[in-house]
């Protein structure tokens, strides 16, 4: 996506912030002396960034008693309150507007021992020149744990005191000194935990002298991943690969591993992992589900002795500050994480593996819009080290980027061990449909009874949540929509309810219609993955059955646990969306059932067709990865399309070139680029002003087009109105600065919101 590796996308010479950094000229190209001490002439003044949607950071006096560097967590005030910021560097600023010095106010003290680093700093910077976030919003990423900077409260622990002479025995105090007598010091709760006695015992004790109170070392100490600890034995190809990503380590470049799954791609960058280690850097694997990656961290595990230090949404405060402050210091070595790991404040990072690169899921949508395999390559330009990509379908964007020479690429091209990939049946739903408000063909069915007589698992794939996704009233056709959005109700029968899968609003299947008051008139249409469940349950009544969604797996336990009963061949069938498709390797699981392979084509998604690929391949992908050959059934009413062509011949880069030529010839990217607004507003008739405001002062440039505004696919959302424009141009125009220059000219009440997504990757 980038026309030069990294930094083509900005035209570097057109990105003007107002007032504030420029991402590309001042940090890339100005070698500026990292973590320097700000100095200035006259007054010390320092630029503080705040953590906040401001445009960019304040100005503030240095008391002379204090020495800041930046980069410093420093509390200053705003307003009345103290607000918490980073020491940003000494820009190259306008003179006008400047604050004089009489009026600048004190900074109050620095906040903590440790730094944001000059890298983070500039990928902040970075960030929010691409993607027109405010500078202040993109810190907040950076800064996503304040509690972490100070070092954590030291632990109250009781140890052995002195042998009592005078005390007075009862059998609780006796328990307590023999537990301590020859054990370590240990906290009143778990004292309380080992003995069965209550705390208050535990403290009346220390007043006696019996036990003695001491404080446990606060930093928990990270287990260091040992390079050489072991891993398989790699075959040729895989050991090629190795050897090529390892030479890497050092400087920037960008690699694809491009290979099947089941190829051996992570056990290859494990090894780029290890040298990067060797040579004492950091590491970061992103990967798009890392609360499923319970298998991945095992084979972490397997190869560096330790688990990697994991980062993500369902982390306790307490383990979050911790893996944060690790990382800062630089005892975190590896760390594997969500996309929002990349703003972590690596003082040494020297390697960033982006697993599963295609992966929608590293695109964010909410708050500031920024795709964490595009700027985990922007990171690695930052700190000159390698990026590397891998997946067995990669994105059309990577595989222009390889065959123009931008990426390298090392091919798997084989399953490891012989494992073949799986044959695919392409059943034509006209030809053999199944039977009325059923779901399962006849040929997929006899493929499920004959898998699950010989011992083995199938996998029913419906990236549908819920028992049906509209229901019907049939008396008078009213359908349930929801109140706040521009979305059907969706039936989950299993829980009793209707739910709008936009906004979260939840409420129970009523009796009769809410229209006509017809009662028994509402009728359930179309399948999610309960009803499939449901028709796999009536035809195997013997079968164990599980059904995986979102729904059901809400932490890494869950899914531990998902995974634990697979493996353990405690389930027969398996039901899931897409949440079971990634990632997974089980090798009972011989049979893949694609309800509806059409699903994702509908729509007027750019890449509808490529991730609908990606996604059917990738499921593909969980049949017959050990010995035992797997099969697919892809049910679809369009045979002939070229997706399930795709499927059926094997042949991804034929796809991916038709794809490609398609996109070339309409400007689309990555022949292109595209930016969408979203103006919404509880007020329609605001947000129509604001849109159509938008469109009026668009860009007049024969290399670009504004479309729209038109009411967005989701016209409503939790009760917003939304309109979209979209701005597609060529492949040179350095959007970011277009959309900097277009939107201040548009007055825009408070009450309607104009969110930018540069590289929208959501038609909706
Ligand atoms: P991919 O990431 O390409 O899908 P994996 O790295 O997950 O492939 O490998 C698939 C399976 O094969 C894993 O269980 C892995 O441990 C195993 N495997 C891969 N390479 C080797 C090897 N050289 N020796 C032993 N097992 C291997
Ligand atoms: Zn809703």
């Amino acid at each position: 996506m980038f026309s030069k590796i990294g930094y083509g996308a900005v035209n570097t010479a057109s990105v003007r912030l107002p007032s504030m950094t420029n991402p590309v000229t001042d940090h890339l190209n100005v070698n500026d002396a990292p973590d320097d001490q700000v100095s200035s002439g006259g007054v010390g003044r320092v630029k503080v960034l705040l953590p906040l949607p401001l445009a960019g950071a304040y100005d503030y006096r240095v008391p002379p008693e204090l020495h800041l560097a930046t980069g410093q967590f420093v509390l200053v005030p705003l307003g009345r309150r103290e607000a918490l910021g980073v020491v940003w560097d000494n820009v190259l600023e306008e003179k006008a507007g400047a604050v004089s010095d009489d009026r600048l106010k004190n900074v109050i003290g620095v906040a903590s021992t440790l730094t944001l680093p000059e890298e983070t700093r500039r990928l902040v910077d970075w960030v929010s020149g691409y993607t027109t976030a405010p500078l202040g919003a993109v810190l907040r990423m950076a800064m996503s744990v304040p509690a972490a900077l100070e070092p954590p409260k030291p632990r109250i622990a009781y140890a052995f005191g002195k042998s009592p002479t005078d005390l007075r025995m009862t059998p609780a105090r006796r328990r307590i000194l023999d537990l301590l007598r020859d054990g370590p010091p240990r906290t009143q709760a778990d004292i309380a935990f080992e003995t069965g006695v209550s705390t208050s015992v535990v403290r009346k004790l220390a007043e006696t002298g019996a036990i003695r109170i001491v404080l446990l070392p606060v930093e928990r100490t990270v287990p260091q991943p040992d390079p050489d600890s072991g891993g398989p034995v790699l075959s040729t190809a895989q050991h090629d690969a190795a050897t090529a990503l390892c030479a890497k380590i050092g400087a920037f470049s960008v690699t694809l591993v491009d290979g099947v799954t089941g190829a051996g791609k992570t056990e290859v960058y494990f090894e780029a992992i290890a040298e990067a280690l060797r040579r004492g850097h950091q590491a970061l694997v992103l990967l798009p589900e890392i609360a499923l990656g319970a298998q991945w961290l095992r084979r972490f595990e397997g190869r560096f002795g330790v688990q990697p230090v994991a980062w993500h949404s369902e982390l306790t405060p307490a383990t979050r500050r911790a893996a944060w402050r690790a990382i800062a210091q630089g005892h975190a070595r590896v760390v594997v994480g969500a996309r929002s790991a990349l703003f972590l404040p690596f003082p040494d990072l020297g390697l960033v593996v982006v697993d599963e690169e295609h992966d929608g899921a590293f695109k964010q949508e909410d708050g500031v819009a920024y795709h964490a395999r595009d700027m985990a390559i922007v990171r690695a330009r930052i700190g000159d080290f390698p990026a590397i990509l891998a997946s067995a379908t990669p994105s059309l964007e990577t595989i222009v980027n390889v065959e123009t020479d931008r990426y390298a690429r090392v091919r798997l091209p084989t399953r490891h061990g012989g494992a073949e990939l799986p044959d695919i049946h392409v059943i034509d739903l006209r030809v053999d449909p199944p039977e009325r408000q059923c779901w399962l063909s006849p040929p997929l069915r006899t493929a499920l009874a004959k898998t699950f007589a010989a011992g083995q698992q199938s996998l029913l794939f419906l990236n549908r949540r819920g028992y049906a996704p509209l229901t019907l009233c049939r008396t008078c056709g009213h359908r349930l929509e929801c109140p706040n959005c521009t979305a059907w109700l969706v039936e989950h029968r299993f829980q009793g309810r209707l739910q709008c899968h936009h906004c979260g609003l939840a409420s129970r299947q009523p009796k009769a219609c809410p229209s006509c008051k017809a009662e028994g008139s509402l009728v359930a249409c179309g399948p999610g993955v309960e009803r499939v469940a449901e028709e796999a349950m009536a035809l195997f009544p013997e079968a164990r059955l599980m059904v995986v969604t979102s729904d059901n797996m809400r932490n890494p336990s869950d899914a531990a646990e998902f995974v634990r009963k697979v493996m353990e061949q405690e389930v027969d069938i398996l039901v899931g969306t897409q949440i079971v498709a990634k990632g997974h390797h089980f090798p009972n699981l011989t049979l893949v059932g694609v309800i509806d392979a059409d699903l994702g084509l509908a729509g007027g998604d750019l890449r509808a067709a490529e991730r609908t690929y990606q996604l059917l391949h990738q499921v593909a992908g969980r049949a017959g990865r050990a010995e035992r050959p797997g099969a697919v059934y892809l049910q679809t009413y369009q045979p002939g399309h070229p997706v399930m062509q795709a499927m059926s011949n094997g042949d991804r880069d034929g796809f991916l070139k038709a794809e490609a030529q398609a996109r070339r010839v309409g400007h689309w990217p990555p022949f292109g680029r595209l930016a969408a607004l979203i103006v919404s507003g509880r007020d329609e008739q605001a947000v129509d002003a604001v849109a159509r405001e938008l469109a009026r002062r668009a860009p007049h440039r024969s290399d670009v087009r504004t479309l729209g505004p038109a009411p967005a696919p989701l016209a409503m959302l939790r009760g917003r109105h939304r309109r979209r424009l979209l701005l597609k141009t060529d492949r040179n125009v350095a959007v970011s600065a277009l959309l900097r220059d277009w939107l201040p000219q548009v007055k825009t009440p408070s009450t309607v919101r104009i969110q930018v997504d540069v590289d929208p990757y959501s038609f909706l």
